[in-house]
């Protein structure tokens, strides 16, 4: 039998509750070039309209409902084609791939990562999967420290 990939392991089911933004979602210069170019608009104003620093780093800013300023009741993220590397990253983020008491608990958080899956499994899948979509860490004091290393 094929081993399990990221695909096989997670299919987001669309329920928004990883947009929550707790802990914020960080933009790194990268990701704010591309979510400029997708929102047709220059990355300052980009920083002025939808962002805010803490801790040292760039990040998207809640909307009044407490959840990241781009995603909408019904239609999810809005700007899913320009969303920052982190988004993109989850769930094999750094503390579910080297810990299987995290995928334990983003398991019950995020329906789309399959509860069977196996921690060595989802590991190796996420690994591969960071690595071919560019998604390991490059520039770490401006990035999420929530990406893999490579
Ligand atoms: S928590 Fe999981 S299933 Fe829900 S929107 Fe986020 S990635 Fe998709
Ligand atoms: S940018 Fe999109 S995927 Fe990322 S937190 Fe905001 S709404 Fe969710």
């Amino acid at each position: 039998m094929p081993e399990p990939d990221a695909d096989s392991l997670f299919h987001c089911r669309q329920c928004g509750h990883c947009c929550e933004g707790r802990g914020g979602i960080v933009v790194s210069p990268a990701d704010l070039e591309r979510l400029a170019a997708f929102l047709e608009l220059d990355p300052e104003t980009v920083v002025e309209r939808f962002g805010e620093v803490s801790g040292g780093k760039l990040k998207v800013r809640n909307g009044e409902d407490g959840r990241c300023v781009f995603f909408r009741e019904g239609a999810g993220c809005t700007v899913h084609e320009g969303k920052p590397s982190i988004c993109r990253a989850w769930p094999f983020f750094r503390g579910n791939i080297e810990d299987p008491v995290s995928l334990a608990l983003a398991k019950e958080f995020c329906p789309g990562i399959d509860p069977e899956a196996a921690h060595e499994d989802f590991a190796r899948a996420g690994r591969a999967y960071l690595a071919e979509q560019g998604l390991l860490a490059s520039d770490p004091a401006r990035e999420a420290n929530a990406l893999v290393l490579p």
